[in-house]
């Protein structure tokens, strides 16, 4: 048995790192010795994470950034790559999400949820792709949804997206395949972050129910009656990082507590 290689000193960048999700996964790194650069556009919680790292010893930086745009993901890169020196890590994590039957869905709202979601996570996987499969090593892990696997009422944007990403990541991965980069994608089932708020918020107000009902209705679409917990996503997101997962490449992996299991 090989021992595992540590993951100190690595470089890695975190979008949507501000909150949630993504904030979880830069702990996570951060605490792993990986040197983070976390980016969002919200500037003031970018950069309370990373002085909060930094205060545990962490090294990690704030790049403000907007996935969607070409400009502001190649300057990402420029001040990633200008702190960590390489960036062998990318996690795209950063996305929206929004609900609306199909004949009310607007032009708008689904072009800006495939802007971020889909067209977001595109412009980071070009941009940071080539330079780790230059140096022969890289993981590209992006964070898609069990809506990236299966279909359900009122989120056809939505699943649209992370359909979109779980294609992408199967494309990237088997690109890459011979060059030391792996690309996966992660499809958490309802996660406890403000995006999962948000939606009892609107299931309240679209249907009158109240927030306990409405939390039961999505805690029915999860076989262990649940919201996954931020860590479990970071937890994935640190072994697939790891040497050993180094085989792991294209693939969809679901934390649902079952939901899914085609
Ligand atoms: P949050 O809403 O808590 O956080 C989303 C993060 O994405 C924020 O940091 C936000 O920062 C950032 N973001 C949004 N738009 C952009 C943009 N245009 N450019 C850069 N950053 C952006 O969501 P979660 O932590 O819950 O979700 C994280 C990821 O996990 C998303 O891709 C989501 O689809 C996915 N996911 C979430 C689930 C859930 O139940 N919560 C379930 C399955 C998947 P800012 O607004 O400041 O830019």
């Amino acid at each position: 048995m090989h021992e595992e290689a540590t993951l100190a000193g690595r470089g890695a960048v975190v979008t949507g790192g501000g909150r949630g999700i993504g904030a979880e996964i830069a702990r996570s790194l951060a605490a792993a010795g990986v040197q983070v650069v976390i980016a969002a556009r919200s500037v003031g919680e970018i950069e309370q994470l990373a002085t909060a790292l930094r205060e545990d010893g962490g090294r990690a930086w704030a790049v403000p950034c907007d996935v969607t745009d070409e400009d502001s993901v190649r300057q990402l890169a420029a001040d990633a790559n200008a702190r960590l020196g390489h960036v062998d890590i990318l996690v795209a994590n950063a996305g929206i999400a929004g609900s609306s039957p199909l004949h009310r869905q607007s032009l708008d709202d689904w072009n800006r949820t495939l802007a971020v979601n889909a067209t977001g996570t595109f412009l980071c996987v070009r941009e940071f792709a080539p330079a780790m499969a230059q140096r022969g090593w890289g993981r590209i892990i992006s964070i898609a949804s069990i809506a990236g696997r299966t279909g359900a009422p009122y989120i056809s944007a939505y699943a649209a997206s992370k359909h979109a990403v779980i294609g992408l990541t199967r494309c990237v991965a088997a690109e890459l395949a011979a060059k030391g980069v792996t690309a996966n994608a992660i499809c958490p089932g309802y996660v406890d972050t403000e995006m999962t708020k948000d939606s009892i918020e609107r299931i309240m107000s679209k249907t009158g129910l109240g927030r306990e009902e409405a939390l039961a209705s999505i805690l029915a679409t999860s076989p262990q009656r649940r919201l996954v917990e931020p860590d479990e996503v970071a937890h994935a997101v640190m072994a697939l990082c790891a040497e050993s997962a180094r085989g792991i490449n294209g693939q969809a992996i679901g934390i649902d507590g079952g939901g899914f299991l085609g």
